[in-house]
């Protein structure tokens, strides 16, 4: 349930992650799309502007109603009020349209053939006969592959006798003028500094009329000139363009590797948990085993002296030896109980990391024969003998006593237990000798059973651990003894291995005991 839990909420992560990284993207390009709009608007409105301020002041020269002095009067005006007016045309009002004033700014020969463009060419082109009086109106179309720009009204001319006649008033400007004075205030020239877009003008063919080509970007913005310039379009790519595009990528492959680094995390959390999860399971599971097995094998010894007991109450009992014999078994398994209880309080103590030895220089050869003599009985109900094997000459050996006993208890009992039907367990202590330079002496406890798999030899000394054929057979026991007896041999300071016993048969438990005591405590003192 929490392991989908949490598969469920990194899979949500990831999904809303991964749309937040694509929708801040667009967001972002879209804003960036909408700054340069507004950027080009206002450029093309700065020119739009310009050129409608120009011809207002020409209008305004006309007005109220005297259109025919209008292009004296420009002429008179200068070139810093209307810098891109080239030539003002008015024509009468009739069908023939009879030229009624001109004026250029420049004067010339090429007057005369542009006044003919504009009345047989330009002239059919002007939408004059919706057009309300005193409105502006412009045309921006190509002749011959050559773009032309005019604007034009209706005017009224008074007579000085009262009467009014219509007139039509051509303004002409000079593209070039356009190109020269207005489009540099609204291109800036390519690699000017502070520079942030690249702008140009373009045809409706898409030919370049103003400014270097632009790169070719998603972020590209092309508008029209609103009234006057309106077959071109002004265009305008950010000039970092690219450099946002690139800064983007970089950015999502940034989130999506932290994205894949979260969701590796959740999942290493995950595994962590799972595996901590079946380790505590496993523990548990040792412990009630554990549990299950010691109260177990406390029975047994119980019952016996339970038993013994009550036979020696009826006082029953034929012999004098009987009678001794019993109570030797009361008092035997008493001490196996004792040990059993002792083995449990001292791996608890152990597991607690409160154990202390009080180590004392002992005789081995005696704590050998009390730990045998505590296991006799057991022996001899599963009709086995246990031999003790001791060198002539033994030095004493600094130890725990109580605690080699129950080393020795946990060894001899094991031999027992897992050797039933064979006649004899051995154990020997080796004459001193000398051990990676210490002089040292060795416990071996050898049966004749059917030995450890090799695969188990490795493991028996952990604790609560249980060989294969002790977990698969009746064999009653807690997965305690070794990892006990381990934990004493490492506090003297000595080892402990297990290998075949004599003749490839049997096991044989070899204890290494320096003689002197652990190393460190014969250095502290
Ligand atoms: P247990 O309570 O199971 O005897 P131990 O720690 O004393 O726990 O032993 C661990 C395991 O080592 C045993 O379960 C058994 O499989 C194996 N073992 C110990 N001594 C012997 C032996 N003499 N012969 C065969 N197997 C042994």
């Amino acid at each position: 349930m929490l392991l989908a839990a949490i598969v469920t909420a990194a899979t949500i992560l990831a999904v809303i992650t991964f749309r937040t990284t694509f929708k801040l993207d667009a967001l972002r390009a879209s804003a960036t799309f909408e700054v340069t709009l507004g950027l080009a608007d206002e450029k093309v409105d700065r020119v739009d502007r310009a050129i409608v301020e120009s011809d207002d002041a020409v209008l305004q020269l006309g007005e109220p109603s005297h259109a025919d002095d209008i292009p004296r009067r420009w002429r008179s005006l200068g070139a810093r009020q209307t810098p891109t007016i080239a030539q003002v045309l008015v024509l009468d009002g009739s069908p023939a349209r009879e030229i009624v004033a001109f004026a250029s700014r420049v004067p010339g020969p090429a007057d005369e053939a542009l006044r003919a463009m504009l009345l047989r060419r330009v002239l059919p082109d002007l939408e004059v006969a919706t057009l309300p009086l005193a409105q502006i109106k412009h045309l921006h179309k190509a002749y011959d592959g050559v773009f032309m720009l005019v604007t034009y009204w209706r005017a009224i001319e008074s007579f000085p006798d009262g009467r009014q006649a219509e007139r039509l008033v051509i303004v002409r400007h000079d593209l070039d003028a356009i190109a020269r004075e207005l489009l540099p205030q609204v291109v800036p020239e390519p690699g000017s500094p502070g520079q942030t877009s690249h702008v140009n003008v373009v045809d409706d063919e898409g030919k370049l009329v103003f400014g270097g080509p632009l790169n070719k970007s998603d972020l590209l913005v092309a508008v029209r000139f609103p009234t006057t310039l309106y077959a071109w379009r002004l265009q305008v790519a950010p000039a970092s363009g690219d450099e946002l595009t690139v800064q983007a990528r970089r950015r999502r492959l940034g989130e999506m590797a932290l994205l894949a680094l979260s969701c590796l995390v959740i999942l290493t959390g995950l595994v962590v948990i799972l595996l901590a999860n079946a380790q505590e399971r496993k523990l548990h599971r040792l412990r009630a085993d554990f549990v299950a097995n010691v109260s177990h094998e406390l029975k047994t010894p119980l019952a016996l002296v339970r038993m013994f007991g009550e036979l020696l109450m009826t006082g029953r009992v034929a012999s004098e030896d009987k009678r001794a014999q019993y109570l030797q078994i009361i008092v035997h398994e008493s001490d196996r109980l004792t040990s059993l209880i002792e083995n449990v309080l001292d791996f608890a103590r152990v597991e607690r990391g409160k154990v202390a030895y009080d180590l004392a220089p002992g005789d081995l050869s005696l704590v050998v024969g009390r730990a045998v003599e505590a296991c006799r009985y057991r022996a001899e109900t599963e009709g086995m003998r246990v031999e003790v094997d001791v060198p002539d000459e033994l030095p004493e050996v600094v130890m725990d006593e109580r605690a080699i006993q129950l080393l020795v208890i946990n060894l001899v009992e094991n031999a027992l237990k897992y050797a039933p039907g064979t006649d004899v367990v051995q154990v020997v202590i080796s004459p001193p000798h000398t051990v990676k330079g210490e002089e040292a002496v060795t416990i071996a406890v050898i049966d004749r059973g059917p030995g450890i798999p090799a695969e188990d030899r490795e493991r028996i000394f952990e604790r609560f651990y249980r060989g294969r054929s002790a977990r698969a057979g009746t064999v009653r026991g807690s997965g305690i003894g070794l990892a006990l007896v381990a934990h004493i041999v490492g506090a003297h300071g000595g080892e402990v291995t297990v290998r075949d016993g004599e003749g490839g048969k049997g096991s044989s438990f070899v204890v290494t005991l320096p003689v002197h005591g652990p190393k460190k405590r014969r250095l502290g003192g």
